[in-house]
């Protein structure tokens, strides 16, 4: 009866993610957006007659059913996160991803940023701007908890200046830029805690067969690489990338935004790769031992 209370005083409703199935007369299965399913095979008629009335978001949740059911069915929604507040504004996407958990990376900051600053020109930075005031992440020009380095071509040179002044300055950022001919969001550095984008250049030269060409594409002039032109698809496959991985970042998923992989989005074939980048142990931009003396192989007999 207390919960029954409660719930008519707090005003809440049904998460809108959540659905249910009448199996048959005796059995209702409700179905949470994150894959689980609860199936009843008791007090059917009163548990649809309180879902009913909570998906109808009206304060006043009067309805036939049973009081003592109705208490206990608000319970359970209520610990599984399946009851908002009649006021929440959230979008489907934020839902969802609360709905997901909390990451076991969350430690790896006290609190997850909560401004973006981005540094580069050109359509990806307006896309990126755009969708930012859209998703009412906050904005600064300097100063911010994460930065963002967008770059319409594959501008190496450009791409490790922004790394190394956000490790220096132990800024967050978060690398988005057209390559060749598809989209290239990450690495995400944490700066000392995970690889930075020169680690990534170093071991992708270090694993390639052409590692002649690759160095020559580290040292490429602008204008001598593909740009991103835009248009309807690839703007608005950008825009949600670009927002889907700042929220998840925002959100402290850190499993989900994934910080040392570096994803690439092909907009042709619609494939999704994701390269694991790993730390340098002599990285000379982000190691914290890169001062220390190197060791001798006599140090160790
Ligand atoms: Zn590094």
């Amino acid at each position: 009866m207390a919960y029954a209370a409660l719930s008519e005083v707090m005003d809440v409703k049904l998460h809108p993610d959540v659905s249910w199935l009448l199996v048959d007369d005796q059995r209702l299965q409700l179905r949470q957006p994150d894959g689980e399913h609860i199936t009843f095979d008791q007090d059917v008629p009163d548990i649809l007659a309180v879902l009913k009335s909570l998906r109808e978001s009206e304060s006043n949740h009067d309805n036939q059913a049973d009081s003592g059911i109705r208490a206990a069915l608000i319970d359970l929604l209520h610990t599984r996160g399946l009851l908002l507040d009649v006021s929440d504004s959230r979008n489907q996407f934020q839902r969802l991803l609360e709905q997901h958990g909390a990451s076991g990376g969350r430690l790896l900051y006290d609190t997850p940023p909560k401004t973006v600053q981005i540094a580069g020109e050109g359509k990806l930075a307006d896309i990126a701007r755009n969708v930012f005031q859209q998703a009412d992440i906050e904005q600064l020009d300097e100063h911010s908890s994460l930065r963002i380095v967008t770059c319409d071509s594959d501008h190496r040179q450009f791409l490790l200046e922004q790394n190394s002044i956000a490790v220096e300055n132990k800024q967050p950022v978060l690398f988005f830029h057209w390559t060749q001919r598809a989209l290239r969001i990450g690495p995400f550095v944490v700066p000392d805690q995970t690889a930075c984008l020169h680690c990534a250049y170093k071991r992708e030269q270090a694993t390639s067969l052409f590692g002649d060409e690759l160095e020559a594409l580290n040292k490429a002039e602008v204008g001598t690489q593909p740009v991103f032109d835009g248009g309807p698809v690839l703007e608005q496959l950008a825009g949600a990338l670009i927002a889907r991985q700042v929220m998840t970042i925002m959100n402290g998923n850190y499993d989900l935004a994934r910080p040392g992989l570096v994803t690439t989005v092909d907009p042709i074939l619609l494939q999704v790769s994701h390269s694991p980048i790993l730390k340098l142990p002599r990285c000379p931009v982000c190691s914290t031992q890169k001062d220390s003396p190197l060791r001798a192989v006599r140090d160790l007999i």
